[in-house]
């Protein structure tokens, strides 16, 4: 594990004011609205808002005292611990084949996406991209993520005209999707960002009553 909860979350807090007050006036309003709540408040705000997206805690109480969605709050403090948690978790130790599991084997957060691809010994292998640390791992390519089932209950696919290579997986037992990118069909894909660059699946998703695991950096 990444023990993120281990940084020293003092030190980061002030780089998180320096990344808040420094918001382009381009960002959509209630991320604008977010970040300069978010400066104008107290540090011990700040701090706490970091360290519940850290635990896994509810960000609830920042945004209340804060006045403002936790949405775009949440969106700040991962777009701002995201490259952190990247950095962490390229040189943490390497990961066992083994580590077939939902949650990331480093940092515990869900996937926000999988990828397909060939490997040595193995065609069409799927991985899972972590939705905080970018780390990815094996998962079985039939079985659902958030609920675990395969076969007839578990996923179906769908693929929209002219956009081959990405696809949504979704669950007929618990109805949540993940978006799948295919690297067999085009070698240099991004999968973290072929998954903010199709909204278009997402609402296709939505629309059917498929939520996702994880909303990723723009909400969707
Ligand atoms: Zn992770
Ligand atoms: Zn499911």
């Amino acid at each position: 594990m990444l023990r993120l909860e281990r940084l020293p979350l003092d030190a980061v807090s002030d780089g998180f004011l320096e990344f808040c007050r420094a918001m382009p006036e381009l960002a959509p309003s209630l991320v604008m609205e977010a970040a300069r709540a978010a400066s104008g408040a107290a540090a011990q705000v700040r701090l706490d808002l970091l360290r519940a997206l850290l635990t896994g805690g509810d960000v609830g109480p920042t945004a209340t005292a804060l006045g403002c969605p936790p949405a775009p709050l949440v969106f700040l403090a991962r777009g701002y611990l995201s490259p952190v948690a990247e950095q962490l978790a390229a040189v943490g130790p390497a990961l066992s084949p083994e580590d077939r599991q939902p949650m990331c084997p480093r940092c515990g957060w869900p996937p926000q996406v999988s990828k397909l691809q060939d490997e040595p010994g193995a065609e069409g292998n799927r991985r899972l991209v972590c939705a905080f640390c970018a780390t990815d791992w094996m998962f079985p390519r039939s079985v659902c993520v958030a609920c675990g089932v395969s076969g007839d209950d578990g996923l179906e696919f769908h693929v929209d005209e002219g956009l081959s290579h990405v696809r949504v997986e979704s669950c007929r037992s618990c109805r949540s999707y993940l978006k799948s990118v295919d690297l067999r069909a085009v070698g240099l894909a991004e999968p973290l960002v072929d998954d903010l660059a199709t909204p278009e699946l997402d609402l296709w998703a939505t629309d059917r009553g498929f939520e996702k695991t994880v909303p990723n950096l723009l909400g969707l």
